[in-house]
């Protein structure tokens, strides 16, 4: 059995790369960085439980990859540069094979978006993966839920819907042939954070939001604070391309309330069209325009016609009674 310092050594130390922001990393009783003089840091949180978030017995690498690309994508959200990142891990035992993979998929995840990991800690316990993760943006350009205005275009990146249709099938509520479980699958297991297209919609943006709860419910938090509205329109929406294939009452459902998306839904004037649609090339990601910001509150949704639909939020809430 490997000992607490072992596994951290083992496991979770790298030297911090040198230029980056990061001064001292893992080892010290703080970690030290230096995020870019003048801008703002930017601070997320988020915690992965067993049996909550995942399946036990859930393939270790994966949920390494997931657990920080949950976190990457709130900096996304924002429009923040990534800058480093804690894990807080409980583990039931130190068991070297989980560990390896672990760390691997979580590793591979933080080079491909430049974020080290600082520090943590760890303990033995219930398996428990908690993540905070810094980045820095200039403080005009933060994309807050609350910037959006009257009449602004709404829009989503990627597409929706495909994470919930696999985490239906894996749950046995619903059937899919093996070959579209293969396609959405991945959209469960290893989202792939947005945080190119959330810096390059800083200044562009006036506000955003990951969609990790379902478009509707997140959307409904972004105008909250905003104190506005929307009319969107279903058929516009981007269906994941396993989704696609479903029944249109399935693909509305899942592409308007799905969860585990962790695409960007953002609003810009509709004299920056141009430049949404440069920045979202730039990033690779495609963008869809589903609606409009509306001075009335709440979120009227309507099909390709215009005609209004009735649609309920089922947004997750961990402490919604039965
Ligand atoms: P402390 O006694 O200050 O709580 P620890 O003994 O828990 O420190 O941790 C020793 C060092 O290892 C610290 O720098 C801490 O940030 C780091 N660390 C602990 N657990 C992890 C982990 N799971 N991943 C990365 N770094 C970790
Ligand atoms: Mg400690």
């Amino acid at each position: 059995m490997l000992s607490e310092f072992e596994l951290i050594a083992r496991y979770f130390s790298r030297a911090p790369r040198i230029g980056g922001p990061v001064i001292l990393g893992v080892g010290d009783d703080c970690a030290l960085l230096a995020p870019p003089a003048g801008e703002l840091l930017a601070v997320s949180t988020d915690m992965l439980v067993e049996g909550r978030h995942f399946f036990a017995g859930a393939d270790p690498e994966a949920l390494g990859h997931k657990a920080l690309a949950v976190n990457l994508s709130d900096l996304a959200a924002m429009g923040a540069q990534p800058l480093g990142f804690t894990l807080a891990l409980a583990l039931p035992a130190a068991d070297a094979s989980w560990l390896a993979a672990f760390s691997r998929g979580l590793l591979a995840l933080a080079d491909s978006h430049q974020i080290e990991l600082i520090g943590g800690d760890t303990t033995r316990g219930p398996l428990n993966l908690c993540i905070t993760v810094f980045g820095s943006v200039p403080a005009t350009q933060a994309l807050r839920r609350d910037g959006a205005h009257a009449d602004d275009e709404l829009w989503v990146s990627g597409t929706l819907g495909d994470a919930r249709l696999a985490l239906e099938a894996l749950q046995g509520k619903l059937t899919l042939p093996a070959e579209r479980l293969a396609v959405a699958r991945p959209r469960l297991d290893r989202p792939q954070p947005r945080n190119t297209l959330g810096h390059a919609l800083r200044g562009i943006a006036t506000s955003a939001i990951d969609v990790s709860d379902g478009l509707l419910g997140d959307l409904g938090h972004l105008l909250e604070r905003s104190m506005l509205g929307a009319i969107m329109d279903a058929d516009a929406l981007p269906y994941g391309d396993a989704l696609a294939l479903e029944s249109p009452d399935r693909r509305r459902e899942f592409a308007l309330n799905g969860g585990d998306d962790y695409e960007l839904c953002f609003t810009a004037p509709a004299q920056s069209r141009a430049a949404v649609l440069d920045a979202a090339r730039q990033a690779g990601v495609a963008v869809t325009r589903i609606g409009q910001i509306t001075r009335d509150a709440g979120v009227r949704v309507t099909d390709g016609s215009g005609a209004p639909l009735r649609v309920s939020s089922s947004s997750f809430d961990h402490f919604a009674s039965p």
